[in-house]
């Protein structure tokens, strides 16, 4: 563990900054609420996702051995309407719940790739933890805080909150009245004790078709459910950080921490952590009410919303850009700035590699532009040491870009840059842009250029097919270009491709 630097994080459970410490030292258990698969996954989803990405990469740069667990949600996530968004989606598409979630699961990995995320440690689903759920409601039931209604069990919110003073509620900072109106299960209200009880198990009905056996009744868990069992089974009744969107806040994760509370009398997680939204047109992005755009609209260029393309690590950089707690506005301003931003990076990487050490009169000394880029070597961890301000590294790193450009310019005397300067640099542009942020270079046309080469002749000939009006053809090419990763996109500045 690197014990020289300490990290701070935003825990929403106080509203504080905190020092971060974990259960064990040295060791860390993550929990983040993963994808619901019923529809492909939509930029708001990946943002938070790529967010996750780089808190857990930064934990591993700092030394940690890190447990990342997330879970695939595959049964109990209910529409406003009360269907299970699984079986709908199987509705639809004439599949088999296993087959929606199995053609989404596929997808969203795919797109977590083409991102370069890391794949978590631990990756479980809902459908595989039947038992354990099962088991969750009746620890709640014997602890007094669940109840059997016709079939389903509801967790008892009211003698919760009257025997746990203050923990209802803490997490999403809302009052216990507020709650009581807002709650959105209003279907089955005849059977619950209180409007705010909330489902841990649902009776199956007629239509029902992903239904288990339990002691009370065939059907199904109750939406948060899952997430308390999986979190306990692999991290621990207590465990260090919880993470998701912030619209998961309520209900989902003040039902966790009530379900944990209830069960056995722990607090789920020490430190919650919520990334917030990302916009579209100034609203929050989201597959039910249409605000959207698909990662393959965007790569591609084909939406509405914005003018042209933009490659996946352009959108990486776009989302490094703001801090993961800001909300982000797609906008073609903002994307067009973002991938400049993202080339000048690289550009900056690649003249710090040819800059050569000036070894032979070298007195030992340090000079102002050494202790200039210590400071901002400093400051770019500083940044990441107070709860993942990836804006602030990431200006750092730019300003340090300045001095490597006027260096091999020769506007700066080579000689201002102590030898041992130069290779912490190297080390640090390599493990901020590659390890931490997790970027990637694009378009890799190889030493000798044979991709760009080849790419090249196969634009030539599909400009070809679309200049017959062979659209047939040209359409073929970009779908095999795209199965092997490549992305062609038709921008009004013309083609050009990129590889995810
Ligand atoms: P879902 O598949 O709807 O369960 O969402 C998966 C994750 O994406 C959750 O952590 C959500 O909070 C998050 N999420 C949903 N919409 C957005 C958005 N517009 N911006 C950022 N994260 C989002
Ligand atoms: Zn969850």
């Amino acid at each position: 563990m690197n014990t020289e630097r300490t990290l701070k994080l935003y825990n929403s459970l106080s509203g504080e900054k905190e020092v971060f410490q974990p259960l064990v030292p040295g060791l860390v258990g993550m929990y983040v609420c993963g994808p619901t698969v019923y529809s492909d996954v939509h930029l708001g989803n990946c943002r938070t996702f790529v967010s996750f990405d780089i808190i857990y990469r930064y934990l591993l740069n700092l030394h940690y051995k890190v447990r990342y667990v997330r879970n695939i949600t595959d049964v109990g996530h209910l529409t406003d309407d009360g269907e299970d968004r699984m079986a709908k989606g199987s509705k639809v598409a004439q599949l088999e719940p296993m087959e929606v979630a199995q053609k989404y699961t596929v997808g969203f990995h795919e797109m977590m790739r083409i991102f370069n995320t890391l794949p978590p440690s631990i990756e479980p689903r809902a459908t595989g933890h039947i038992p354990e759920q099962i088991d969750l409601v009746q620890a709640i039931i014997d602890r007094g805080y669940g109840y059997e209604s016709n079939g389903s069990v509801y967790f008892d919110v009211m003698k919760f909150n009257t025997e746990n003073p203050g923990k209802y509620g803490k997490l999403s900072g809302r009052i216990i009245d507020e709650l009581f109106t807002e709650t959105r299960e209003l279907k089955n209200q005849e059977e619950k004790k209180h409007p705010a009880d909330f489902a841990i198990w649902m009776k199956a009905r007629p239509q029902d078709i992903m239904v288990w056996k339990s002691p009370w009744s065939t059907g199904f868990p109750g939406w948060h459910l899952e997430c308390s069992a999986m979190s306990t089974k692999y991290l621990g009744q207590t465990f260090d950080i919880h993470g998701g969107g912030n619209d998961l806040k309520f209900p989902h994760h003040e039902n966790e921490v009530a379900q944990s509370e209830g069960s056995c009398g722990h607090a789920p997680a020490n430190y919650w952590l919520h990334t917030n939204m990302l916009l579209l047109n100034g609203k929050k992005m989201s597959k039910s009410d249409g605000n959207t755009i698909t990662p393959e609209q965007l790569f591609l260029g084909e939406s509405e919303h914005i003018e042209k393309g933009y490659t996946p690590m352009a959108l990486r950089f776009f989302m490094l850009q703001a801090h993961y707690r800001s909300p982000l506005d797609i906008t073609d301003h903002g994307l067009e700035s973002a991938e400049k931003g993202f080339r000048r990076l690289m550009d900056n990487y690649k003249v710090l590699e040819s800059l050569t050490p000036h070894t032979e009169d070298f007195d030992g000394s340090e000079s102002a532009t050494d202790r200039a880029l210590l400071d901002l070597i400093e400051a770019a961890y500083s940044g990441m040491d107070d709860d993942f301000n990836t804006a602030v590294a990431l200006a750092a790193l730019n300003e340090m870009g300045g001095y490597f450009h006027k260096i091999a310019n020769k506007q700066l005397d080579a000689k201002e840059l102590a030898p041992w300067v130069l290779e912490r640099l190297k080390t640090v542009y390599h493990n901020f842009i590659f390890e931490i942020f997790g970027l990637k270079e694009e378009a890799d046309g190889g030493s000798d250029g044979t991709v760009d080469g080849l790419m090249s002749l196969i634009l030539d000939i599909r400009a070809n097919a679309r200049a017959q009006k062979d659209f047939g053809m040209s359409d073929k090419i970009r779908d095999a270009l795209a199965e092997v990763g490549i992305a062609v996109k038709d921008g009004k500045e013309g083609v050009s491709w990129a590889k995810g």
